[in-house]
């Protein structure tokens, strides 16, 4: 999900909205002032409209506090939290990694449920605490309604149907049972699909009898069917590529070529006896500064390549992510995805390079070993 707006960082993780997430702040204030909160006239006055967006405002930090949530016990578990993103459907926890073991996994999906949980009943407290104290109807009813949504999110997201939490809980209960996360994950994003469908449906339904507001289901419905197919595919990947090492498929001693080479002196001295798809840079100092694809080499015109410098193509390398020649390559995909892509820099203990891998690396590795996880019917 990309960020369009980067709202700050909270404990080094990179926080941000999507532009969408303005359509659900606007809807959820409409709905607010038009149909919870207007209580004599019927129609909105002005403070049930200012009273509407701060709801809706409340309601996007509780979604907040939500994620925050999932991120800080993944990172308690020693899972990289890469950014959290709010859009039209909510918020994504990027994560760098996964859990290691299936306690793990199912603490860093309950946690989020159960902030929405606690967030509820501290709505439904202060809720109390108003109506005590005398009572405000506008306030009273923001209160009431911020503890229902949220309580109503918790038991969406507890739902057993990856990508949702109650689908990550299932697929803890499944690795539990049989020992292997793939399968559990596979099942776990079948459900999800399987789920998606019966939303496309409702929504279908919905767009009959109430028109396009009707029809919200099947959308959710739809964004849910990706991504538990893109979930069903990785865990199929990841599952096939356990048992293959970094070692194995990287392109060993790369040449590091200095940065201040030419794109054509490049091609001409150094890629001949060489077929990785990325080489590395080293700096002035003949220190690494990160890697250069040959996809970013080929986009150079031909009438530009003595001029343009490896300088200016070179994915610096903070964003190169780095790797053990003896670590299994299903855990290089969450750093790929992380970082874009970019290539991985393969480092023995001195933190000399030995290799590179590349997306292509692994795609080609997985090529020759996927197959079917025993159990699972596609
Ligand atoms: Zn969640």
């Amino acid at each position: 999900m990309r960020q369009s707006i980067r709202l700050g960082s909270f404990a080094g993780i990179v926080i941000g909205v999507n532009w969408s997430v303005l359509v659900i702040l606007a809807l959820f204030a409409w709905e607010l002032a038009d149909y919870v909160l207007p209580s004599q006239s019927g129609s909105p006055s002005g403070a049930d409209w200012v009273a509407g967006v701060i709801g809706a405002v409340v309601l996007l930090l509780s979604l907040l506090a939500h994620e925050i949530s999932h991120a800080v016990v993944a990172r308690h578990h020693g899972v990289v939290v890469q950014s959290i993103t709010l859009f039209l459907f909510g918020g994504v926890t990027q994560l760098e990694g996964e859990a290691h073991d299936a306690g793990a996994d199912f603490r860093i999906a309950a946690v989020g449920p159960a902030t929405s949980i606690a967030l509820a009943g501290v709505f439904g407290a202060l809720q109390a605490v108003v109506a005590s104290a005398g009572g405000h109807g506008l306030v009273e009813n923001v209160l009431s309604w911020l503890w229902k949504i949220n309580l109503l999110l918790a038991a969406f997201n507890l739902i057993p149907a990856a990508p949702l939490d109650g689908g990550r809980i299932l697929r803890a209960g499944l690795w539990t049972r049989s020992h292997d996360r793939s399968r559990a994950s596979v099942a776990a994003a079948r459900a999800g699909r399987v789920f998606a469908v019966v939303l496309i449906g409702l929504g279908i339904v919905g767009l009959a009898y109430d028109g396009l507001i009707g029809a919200w289901p099947a959308f959710i419905g739809l964004f849910l069917y990706s991504a538990a197919r893109g979930e069903e595919q990785y865990a199929l990947i990841r599952g096939s590529l356990a048992n293959i090492s970094v070692g194995q498929v990287m392109t060993p001693k790369p040449p590091a070529v200095p940065s201040r080479t030419t794109v054509s002196d490049l091609v001409m001295h150094y890629l001949w006896q060489y077929h990785g798809e990325a080489i590395a840079v080293t700096d002035d100092r003949g220190y690494l500064a990160g890697t250069v694809t040959a996809q970013a080499v080929r986009a150079v015109p031909v009438e530009r390549r003595a001029t343009t410098t490896l300088a200016q193509l070179v994915v610096p390398l903070a964003d190169t992510p780095v790797a053990r020649a003896d670590e299994p390559i299903s855990s290089l995909l969450e750093r790929f995805v992380a970082k874009s892509g970019n290539p991985v820099l393969v480092l023995d203990t001195h933190n000399q390079l030995v290799g590179i891998v590349t997306g292509a690396d692994v795609q080609r590795a997985a090529l020759w070993t996927m197959g079917r996880p025993q159990g699972v019917r596609r």
